[in-house]
């Protein structure tokens, strides 16, 4: 396989992306120009994430301290001129946070006091306050990342007063079904328990649905979508 048919191919599932995203957001009567593009690059090479870069695309997701650090150095090597904003979205081990909070723009997936103070503490002084969201899992699943109501309020209380972090959202990643309503509904949990902090919080990200559920989550109200095999094709193993 060619380079040329490679980015060829990525060119066209971008643009795919872009116009599933275009469509839903009409339907659902919503400004396209409010909803993000999360890139999932994790597992992918560099090479790809330059392709879409020219191709306008400015936001990366990586799931792995070690990858991602690994990508965001040698981006910065290789293309000291063009800033991309990078998302940390995976599991993160308390530590992991140093290089996290060193290396990336934005950490999605914070759910407990002791990452928010490792992050707050490990944030370099030079650097923007790191962006923040807290993980909220809708319905209580053992074994799985993110915290209910009333947790979610108790972070978010505590993100707010750390000087080196700021408080952006709310990302989930609700339970798969098969049946849309369903899926529509839990997507509807995650809106109110964001609606509910930004009561309180002057908040702007709410992050949920990928590549096989972005439809449901744009109806529901969110505005960031974090999308990998869609645009990328699937994973290498
Ligand atoms: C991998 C990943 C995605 C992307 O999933 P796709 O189904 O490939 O679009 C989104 N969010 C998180 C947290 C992920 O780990």
């Amino acid at each position: 396989m060619s380079l040329v048919e490679n980015n060829d191919t990525l060119t066209e599932r971008y643009q795919n992306v872009m116009q599933r995203i275009h469509h839903t957001a009409l339907k659902a009567g919503r400004d396209p120009a409010r909803i993000q593009l999360l890139a999932v690059s994790k597992k992918h090479p560099l090479e790809k994430i330059a392709a879409l870069q020219t191709l306008g695309q400015q936001a990366f997701g990586e799931s792995h301290a070690q990858e991602g650090v690994g990508k965001i150095l040698k981006w910065q090597e290789q293309h000291p001129e063009t800033k991309l904003a990078w998302h940390f979205i995976g599991p993160l081990q308390s530590n992991k946070t140093r290089p996290v909070a060193e290396h990336f723009d934005w950490v999605q997936s914070v759910d407990s006091v002791k990452l928010l103070q490792r992050l707050d503490r490990q944030r370099p002084e030079q650097l923007p306050p790191l962006n923040i969201c807290l993980q909220f899992q809708p319905v209580a699943e053992p074994g799985k990342r993110g915290v209910t109501w009333p947790a979610l309020a108790h972070l978010a209380e505590v993100a707010a007063g750390l000087p080196r972090l700021r408080l952006r959202g709310v990302m989930s990643i609700p339970p798969r079904t098969r049946d849309p309503q369903e899926q529509r509904a839990l997507f509807e949990q995650v809106r109110q328990a964001y609606e509910n902090l930004r009561q309180h919080y002057p908040l702007d990200t709410l992050s949920m649905g990928m590549s096989g559920d972005l439809e449901a989550a744009v109806a529901a109200g969110s505005t960031l979508l974090r999308v990998g095999t869609a645009l990328f094709g699937p994973r290498p193993a």
